[in-house]
């Protein structure tokens, strides 16, 4: 579905500062930093005689018995230490969630490890304290080479990934201190704690890990340390002129001239994102002063394994001032639009393929000025002004008409088809040829499935083998711009006007999608015959996923993603989740039965609550929805997916059915007015967890108040930031009473904390496959009492029957 960048590293883009300014050149001052080695002359030895011990918030690290010894000072700043021999980590996040999560990757809620060996890096008072608390004990240091050199030797490569970062202090004016240790723990192997107060969230902890060829960065914790404040973001792009040539041979050369506001003022560093297949040539500002920049190099390695993104670091020849506007010329070229054969092309590099920022709620204006060759169709986002030959090439003009979190194109050799409706018109691309892996794929398959026909002579069944015939993604085209066209006004309904003229449609080899602005990547799937799909191998799940649901999600998210943005790892679901459920409510509508939508429903929890093979836990326990990318680690290689997809739906949903006014004429008024409100409020905005838990608050029914005080904390507590699907059973005796059947009870919870808290509705089976309402019992805790007088005596309780509520029974 649609892939976003995983933001929550990016976070350094807000520079830190020292007071101290530096003569050096940045490229001067990144090779002094990387050529820092220990000196072999002043070796401190620890031993347990002496409590030596670095705190970080809710940290501890203490040295135990070893040889300690600092970098050379570069400047008068001392900014890395080493040790060897037998140390000790404590750490105690406070958030229950975080705990849950170190309990999940190290058994116990607390980090309580030893380790032997470590790699310190950082621009706070640690070199200081630690002499300070050196010299108390009146430890002196000492010669020991061997040592030094041992060490002096890894420098060379563990040094990058931090320099940039180290130096960034340097050149900006509020300061934000860094500190990372790389440990090498007994019982986990290395490990990394980070404490860098430019990060959104300054504490971490976590590790890199391979499982099968994929990398991962396992984050055990990560959370603001109750002392930072959040670093404020320090430049916003207002205009990106993206003037692109894509060659014969499929290289792309670009000219990014971004015009750039100065939020903060004060810094001199700019990062931005671009892929690492394009080469920065070179970078220049308004005075076409040529600016130095770092493009891939130090990355950290959390950046590297859990972003997998590259980086470009530019710097200004001074600080921006406060409110200034700017702008930078940045010229690159290289290979990111890849040729899945057949002539089927794709833009491998995705969000890549221009130097941006990488926070998908910036929202600026843009111009694509696109060259490419003659014989191929090429579609963008924005309104397309222009487009003319130009010698061997074709050349088109893009321009957005509303602010847009990212730009994107397509190209090919496209057959397309048009739909127009009322403002805007749908328009949809494929390639008249598959790509190469799944034609093979179908020419492989035995034969095309026998249509038998006993009356018609050259029938299968009579013998006559009918070769299989290769479709073309371009043979759909019509029908799917039909249904593409009906969703639109479908989800206007909930969302609003559809926010853009155009809706380009086009084919992507693979099996993901992307929604971008009034453009949409769909898998080559998408565009294929339920039987064509069935000869390239596709199981009828994924059938029905490619189409009922993704090309539908991807529709939703010209709305939700691409107007109402997100900024922060922890609220990306949000998007997502209204994008899935509204395609399952759009489902559901073009099956003309109440069905599509519980199935959808039925199977997602299962998702949630079975144990699969290679994971340790259900995806439902793996952790929140708040947890966003970081769901995907070494022990749950697809917890994202499962989770943001599966339980973001049924939290959608469940909000749904507690707004629900049965017997009223529209019972999703509540629903609708609300994502209206939100679509309308938020737009071109990041939406937060805590604005939907706002906006939800601002509509919700007295029985939606389970804790009292108009607050919806419970249910954001538990379905957003917590764990778990309850599991119940109802256990009842019927009496005859005075006035019918007084029918006690009580309701069992499992699965769940000790403090969930659900509304329950119980319903009596009343013959006919009918259901009778007895009540709504609020579940507080595993076990909660009951009683309800009924006229007959129930012989069964059934719980939830509806499906309102995510859980499991009996
Ligand atoms: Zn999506």
């Amino acid at each position: 579905m649609k892939i976003q960048i995983f933001l929550f590293a990016m976070c350094c883009v807000a520079v830190a500062v020292c007071a101290q300014t530096t003569q050096k050149s940045p490229r001067e001052l990144y090779d002094a930093f990387n050529a820092l080695r220990i000196d072999g002359a002043t070796v401190y030895t620890v031993d347990s005689s002496q409590r030596l011990e670095l705190r970080l918030p809710d940290c501890q690290i203490i040295f135990e018995d070893g040889k300690l010894a600092f970098f050379s000072p570069l400047d008068g700043q001392v900014t890395g230490a080493v040790f060897s021999g037998r140390a000790h980590v404590l750490a105690i996040p406070r958030d229950v969630v975080e705990k849950q999560q170190l309990a999940r990757f190290l058994g116990a809620p607390v980090l309580d490890q030893d380790f032997v060996s470590g790699y310190f890096r950082f621009t706070n008072d640690t070199a200081a304290e630690l002499l300070h608390q050196l010299q108390i004990a009146a430890n002196l240091p000492h010669s020991d080479e061997p040592f030094a050199s041992a060490w002096n030797a890894a420098l060379g490569r563990l040094n990058p990934p931090h320099t940039l970062r180290i130096i960034q202090e340097q050149f900006s004016e509020h300061a934000k201190h860094y500190f990372q240790a790389g440990l090498d723990g007994l019982a986990t192997g290395s490990f990394d704690i980070v404490y860098d107060q430019a990060r959104e969230e300054s504490m971490l902890f976590g590790q890199s890990r391979k499982l099968n060829g994929r990398d991962f960065y396992d984050v055990w914790a990560s959370y603001r340390a109750t002392a930072d404040a959040a670093p404020a973001k320090a430049f916003h792009a207002l205009h990106y002129d993206l003037d692109t040539t894509v060659r014969p041979d499929n290289s792309l050369e670009g000219n990014a001239t971004i015009a750039i506001s100065a939020v903060t003022g004060g810094e001199r560093l700019i990062v931005f994102q671009l892929s690492r297949a394009l080469k920065v040539e070179s970078v220049s500002n308004d005075a076409k002063e040529p600016l130095t920049f770092f493009q891939n190099e130090g990355m950290t390695v959390q950046e590297r394994n859990a972003l997998g993104n590259d980086f470009l670091y530019v710097f200004l020849p001074r600080a921006a001032q406060h409110g200034s506007k700017f702008s930078l010329n940045i010229k690159y070229r290289g290979k990111v639009i890849e040729d899945a054969g057949n002539g089927v092309l794709f833009v491998g590099a995705r969000e890549m393929w221009y130097p941006r920022f990488g926070d998908t709620a910036q929202f600026a204006d843009y111009d694509l000025h696109m060259r490419w060759p003659r014989k191929l169709r090429m579609v963008a986002t924005g309104m397309l002004l222009e487009e003319q030959d130009e010698g061997e090439f074709r050349a088109g003009h893009w321009r957005s008409d509303k602010p847009l979190p990212i730009a994107g194109f397509n190209l090919g050799d496209y057959a397309s088809a048009s739909l127009s409706a009322g403002a805007n018109s749908v328009d949809v691309y494929a390639n008249r040829q598959l790509e190469e892996e799944l034609s093979r794929r179908i020419t492989a398959s035995p034969e095309i499935p026998s249509i038998v026909d006993p009356y018609v002579p050259n029938s299968p069944a009579n013998g006559m083998a009918i070769p299989a015939e290769i479709p073309s993604p371009a043979d759909e085209l019509k029908k799917l711009a039909r249904e593409i066209q009906t969703s639109i006004l479908f989800y206007e309904r909930f969302s609003g006007p559809f926010p853009y003229r155009r809706l380009s449609v086009s084919q992507i080899p693979g099996t993901f999608g992307q929604g971008w602005p009034g453009l949409l990547y769909l898998s080559t799937l998408s565009f294929l015959s339920p039987a064509a799909q069935e000869r390239a191998g596709i199981s009828s799940g994924a059938q029905e996923r490619f189409t009922e649901i993704v090309p539908y999600h991807e529709v939703a998210h010209q709305w939700w993603g691409n107007v109402v943005g997100w900024s922060n790892y922890r609220d990306q679901w949000i998007d997502e989740a209204i994008a899935n459920y509204l395609a399952l409510m759009f489902a559901d509508t073009q099956k003309k039965t109440d069905r599509t939508l519980r199935i959808w429903l039925e199977r997602f929890r299962k998702q949630l609550t079975d144990k699969y093979p290679g994971m340790d836990l259900p995806a439902a326990d793996i952790g929140p929805l708040s947890a966003g990318s970081r769901l995907d680690s070494s022990k749950s290689p697809f917890g994202y997916e499962t989770v943001i997809y599966a339980k973001g739906a049924w939290v959608i949903h469940m909000l749904r059915e507690m707004l629900r006014q049965p017997g009223a004429a529209n019972p999703d008024a509540r629903f609708t007015a609300l994502l209206k409100t939100i679509s309308e409020k938020y737009a071109y905005q990041p939406f937060s967890n805590a604005d939907l838990q706002h906006e939800v608050q601002l509509v919700m029914t007295p029985k939606m108040d389970l804790e009292g005080g108009r607050s919806m904390e419970w249910f954001f507590e538990q379905w957003v930031h917590g764990t778990g699907v309850p599991h119940y059973q109802v256990e009842f005796t019927a009496h005859r009473a005075a006035n019918g059947y007084l029918v006690r009870g009580k309701l069992l919870q499992t699965g769940v904390p000790r403090s969930f808290i659900a509304s329950v509705p119980l319903y009596v089976p009343a013959g006919s496959g009918r259901n009778v309402l007895l009540g709504n019992v609020i579940a507080t805790g595993p076990e909660t009492s009951f009683h309800f007088t009924t006229q007959t005596a129930p012989r069964k309780i059934l719980i939830d029957p509806q499906m309102t509520l995510l859980c499991t029974s009996q």
